[in-house]
């Protein structure tokens, strides 16, 4: 079956005939082949772009991830990877990223065909950005260094960075192949082996990813991806006892389950990216107050609102409250979604039905806790069956009701009057999360004062989303342990091992 990718007679690029979902690879991808679930179950879903229903993806559970684990363990313990020089890891993962990129529509057309968010997004903005970080850890990890100490009189100590061993990675459906790669890249540079547990809702481009691991060169058993339902191939791989390491992006919800898996396995390294209810803080001294309204509404709004670091709690002062207020509301019509394949369009669905109907349950409540609730009228053409949701801008909105305190993960922007910079950034902090924020002021003084005083992993000032694999990413308090993206991400991948000379 070709999927259909003309709606009312809108061609679409040049993807048209190139995604035939029958001859889609769908199965896990263990030890360099590709095999069923062993009981034979698959993920069974709607899809939210048409609405159609979607089976035949494996359904891994304990049994798959037992064996999938034990290749891991085995290519490991071989060191025909782990032995390997990170100059030679480096040439594989680069010419890992140039097959990405050559095959950046199939991964775009999979991740839309799942998720529904827009092609042309994941085309021009998201798998370019995983691309990218491939190649930045790959050119990267022959640049690092161990230590040495000199101890006292002839002793002499080595601190060397050793590999973990096999290593879990579990990831979320918002942003696939970007948050894959800030994991599998310095995971498989610093010598470990990995097994990854993609979201039941976007699996099929990790699949695809295991085929492109084997052209690039990495050895069987040495990346392996077992999709699955989390409370079974994610639960059996957290809980795996010959795992090293878990490395978990999602919801703080499950964040916290990981910790306990770990606990009541063999004490694995955890490390967590969890979500966010970002604070944007616009001060009545910001002479940009437009410029500042495009910006959230574009970072808030573009993917539906699945962001984790989507800037959901506007924070603005009285007196230019009006003005902002009125260019956000007018902004908020550019981000009304549409077709998900139609390449005149930035926005696509939102993931699924249980998503659209949670998203919808935040709006009904912010009406039951009193919010005024604003909603472009634009409406796009569609299928029938696409789940989609206007943005929705909420105003008279206090810090103590839920819909400012819950990460909503939907296009639902909540925005709050205050009437000082101080108790902006009290608002700001009062929040389980600690993700990411942004601060608006031209006073040099209030900027540093408040970007300081933020308890976020990253803040913006004047600006927000700017991005690069440079800088690291992941947050404080219940956003998460540790940071992906930077040269500092090569350190959860690894130990260190302090090798002690006397001579
Ligand atoms: P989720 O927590 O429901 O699922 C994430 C992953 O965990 C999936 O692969 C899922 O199958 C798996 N999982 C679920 N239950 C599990 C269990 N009991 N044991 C082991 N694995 C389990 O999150 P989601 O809905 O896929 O993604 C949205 C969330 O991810 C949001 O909260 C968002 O903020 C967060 N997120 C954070 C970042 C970041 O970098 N901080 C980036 C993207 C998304």
């Amino acid at each position: 079956m070709m999927i259909e990718l003309i709606y009312k007679g809108v061609k679409k690029m040049d993807v048209l005939g190139k995604l035939n979902i029958d001859e889609i690879e769908k199965r896990a991808f263990i030890n360099g082949e590709y095999t069923d679930a062993i009981s034979g179950a698959v993920i069974s879903k709607s899809l939210s772009f048409d609405g159609r229903k979607f089976e035949g993806i494996a359904a891994c559970g304990k049994a798959d991830v037992d064996i999938a684990v034990a290749a891991a363990q085995k290519a490991y313990s071989s060191g025909i990877w782990s032995r390997k020089t990170p100059s030679e890891r480096k040439k594989i993962l680069l010419k890992l990223a140039d097959l990405m990129e050559e095959h950046i529509e199939e991964l775009a057309l999979l991740d839309t065909f799942e998720t529904g968010r827009a092609y042309i997004n994941y085309l021009r903005d998201s798998l370019p950005k995983a691309i990218e970080a491939v190649r930045y850890f790959a050119e990267a990890v022959d640049k690092l260094y161990d230590e040495s100490i000199p101890i006292r009189g002839s002793d002499t100590a080595v601190i060397k960075k050793v590999p973990l061993g096999v290593v879990g990675l579990i990831t979320p459906w918002n942003d696939p192949m970007v948050v894959t790669a800030w994991k599998f890249a310095p995971a498989l540079l610093m010598g470990n082996t990995v097994v990854l547990k993609p979201a039941e809702q976007s699996s099929l481009s990790a699949i695809y990813l295991g085929k492109l691991t084997k052209e690039a060169g990495i050895p069987d058993g040495v990346f392996n991806v077992v999709p699955g339902y989390g409370e079974e191939a994610g639960k059996a791989l957290a809980l795996h006892k010959d795992v090293r390491g878990i490395f978990f992006t999602g919801s703080a919800e499950v964040g916290k389950k990981i910790m306990e898996y770990a606990g009541q396995s063999n004490m694995k390294r955890v490390a967590l990216e969890c979500g966010g209810k970002g604070p944007y803080i616009v001060s009545n001294k910001c002479n940009r107050i437009s410029e500042a309204a495009e910006v959230l509404a574009k970072n808030m709004f573009y993917n539906q609102g699945q962001i984790c670091s989507a800037p959901s709690r506007a924070v603005v002062h009285k007196s230019v409250y009006d003005e902002f207020i009125a260019v956000l509301k007018a902004e908020s019509e550019k981000y009304v979604p549409g077709y998900s394949f139609d390449d005149a369009n930035e926005v696509g669905c939102v993931v699924s039905k249980e998503q659209y109907d949670k998203v919808n349950g935040y709006i009904d409540l912010a009406a039951k806790e009193g919010a005024k609730i604003y909603r472009p009228s634009l409406v796009k053409e569609k299928p029938e069956g696409a789940i989609c949701i206007t943005p929705a801008i909420l105003e008279n909105v206090n810090n103590n009701m839920r819909i400012a305190r819950e990460e909503i993960f939907g296009p639902v922007l909540a925005v709050i009057k205050v009437d000082s910079m101080e108790e902006a950034v009290d608002i700001a902090n009062d929040s389980e999360f600690g993700l990411a924020g942004a601060v608006w002021t031209d006073d040099v003084n209030e900027a540093f004062n408040l970007t300081d005083r933020m308890e976020v992993g990253l803040v913006h000032l004047n600006s927000y989303g700017n991005d690069d694999n440079s800088s690291p990413f992941g947050g404080v308090k219940q956003s998460g342990i540790g940071k992906d993206k930077s040269i500092h991400a090569f350190d959860k991948y690894c130990d260190s091992k302090t090798i002690w000379m006397h001579f």
